[in-house]
């Protein structure tokens, strides 16, 4: 029973249209059950993506056979047993460079490595959107490797440099939702917000 439900909450999961889809392969293979559940079904769709008129189909050797509005191709996927041998995780292969990758990210249609996909690990090369979250994410990361959090100070940082990192991670977030305001004001044509009001909605207002 439990199968049969998680694999009706795959198909389900449609990404729309513009997303930057991204799989990750420890995720994917995670639940057996439903793994075998797609393997042994009559059409063998992992997912699909109507916008490139996408299909993945999982085959028995765990590879996925991707076809969508451009042609087709393979993401081939490895196995590789835990040092124990009770268990397997997996990775799969760029279809361009064949680099090994837990992760993969869908480029209209094609599914590539961050390399191959031009999406680098510098946050100048991500877009907009995606440069704010990895600013945020960063001050996050430094926070926690230094045993804090955006609520906790960490015990050997100074006062004015865990408010300064926490203002700037707030900034990137009110920044964010600035863009998605314009952009969607763009859209429907109505009137853009001012970022004064962004501000003061996330309580930032008094601080400039
Ligand atoms: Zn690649």
């Amino acid at each position: 029973m439990r199968s049969s439900k998680s694999k009706k909450t795959i198909r389900a999961a449609v990404f729309s249209s513009g997303e930057l889809c991204i799989l990750d392969s420890f995720a994917m293979f995670k639940n057996k059950h439903l793994v075998d559940s797609i393997k042994t079904s009559t059409d063998r769709i992992s997912f699909s993506i109507p916008e490139y008129n996408l299909i993945a189909r999982l085959q028995d050797d765990n590879s996925f056979n991707v076809q969508f509005n451009e042609g087709s191709y393979i993401i081939k996927v490895e196995q590789k047993a835990t040092n124990l041998g009770n268990a397997y995780y997996f990775f799969f292969h760029c279809p361009e460079c064949s680099t090994r990758a837990r992760k993969l990210y869908c480029i209209k249609g094609r599914y590539l490595c961050r390399k191959c996909g031009h999406l680098g690990y510098y946050s100048q090369k991500l877009n907009f959107y995606d440069r704010l979250l990895y600013m945020q994410a960063k001050i996050k990361a430094t926070l926690k490797s230094k045993g804090g959090s955006l609520d906790r100070k960490p015990p050997w940082m100074k006062r004015h440099t865990f408010e300064r990192l926490k203002l700037q991670e707030q900034i990137y977030e009110a920044t964010y939702y600035y863009a998605a305001e314009l952009e969607f004001a763009r859209q429907i044509g109505g009137n853009p917000p001012r970022f004064e009001d962004i501000l003061t909605e996330m309580r930032l207002r008094t601080m400039f």
